[in-house]
């Protein structure tokens, strides 16, 4: 059973840099970055808005806002409904994006040192979280993990059956002026409706008839990609070479060309 409030621990501390490797990825002065204990994914990520009281986290941000200069409180980071009463709570989403974009390519990074390549990450909340302090997730697309073993794992991170809210979707919640909160479709327990759906293959669609069904098919899907990303590194470095090789033929013959020039003078 997991600690319900260990986020808000780690989003307190005055020093982020004193959490254990195996728990802090990245930090800067607003967010720490954290690796999901329980990851869903290849990748699997929480960013925290920082609160501890002695940094320029948001409890004593002194910077002016566009929006409002109306203090954050720690009830307000409780969650993204609480946040989103907030009158700075674009301010907070859009710093969430920044940072977001940031742990990205630092993602990326390690995508392309251990596998040779990237695929999408998808970036959101849960709208109904089970743990406290608002977390915004940083998820591979692959969904291959030991730790997602039940449908309720899997549909919460479904990217379109709408119980994990893509932070793109929950900023666009600002376009038009009225309440984010009144935009937020639905209530708690229809959210939770949505975790008892039946499964669905996320890339083909097709339906599972039960978890180890769908993790099978999510690994062979993910054995295919891992392939035909294969084939194409091999693809892409024939193409280099044959186009090495045909500049370096020109450049023989162009040689070759000018060499007989010369001995047709000296002739
Ligand atoms: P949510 O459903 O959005 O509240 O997600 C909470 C996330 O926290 C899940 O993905 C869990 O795997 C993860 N989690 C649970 N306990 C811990 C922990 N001690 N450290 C890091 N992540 C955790």
């Amino acid at each position: 059973m997991s600690n319900l409030t260990i986020l808000r621990t780690y989003a307190q501390k005055a020093d982020p840099s004193s959490l254990s490797p195996s728990i802090l990825f990245t930090h800067s002065d607003q967010f720490l970055t954290i690796f999901d204990a329980y990851p869903k994914a290849i990748f699997h990520f929480l960013v925290l808005p920082r609160t501890a009281s002695t940094v320029s986290g948001y409890i004593t941000s002194t910077r002016s806002s566009s929006a409002s200069d109306a203090a954050l409180t720690m009830a307000d980071f409780s969650n993204l409904r609480s946040l989103l009463k907030h009158p700075r709570a674009k301010e907070v989403l859009d710093d969430f994006k920044r940072e977001a974009e940031e742990v990205k390519e630092k993602i990326v990074e390690e995508m392309m040192g251990r596998y040779g390549f990237k695929w999408d990450l998808w970036i959101g909340f849960h709208a109904v979280p089970s743990m406290e302090h608002i977390h915004l997730h940083i998820i591979s697309s692959d969904l291959c993990a030991p730790s997602l073993k039940n449908k309720k794992h899997y549909n919460s991170f479904h990217p379109k059956e709408g119980f994990f809210l893509h932070l793109d979707e929950v900023l666009d919640l600002f376009e038009g002026g009225s309440s984010t909160t009144t935009k937020l479709p639905l209530s708690p327990s229809q959210y939770e409706a949505i975790l008892k759906r039946p499964l669905a293959c996320f890339k083909c669609h097709s339906e599972m008839k039960n978890m180890p069904t769908l993790k099978k098919h999510l690994q062979e899907e993910w054995e295919k990609q891992k392939e035909r990303e294969k084939c194409l590194r091999v693809e892409k470095n024939a193409t280099g070479d044959k186009r090495k090789r045909d500049t370096d033929e020109l450049e023989m013959r162009d040689g070759a060309g000018d060499n007989s020039k010369h001995s047709r003078k000296e002739e």
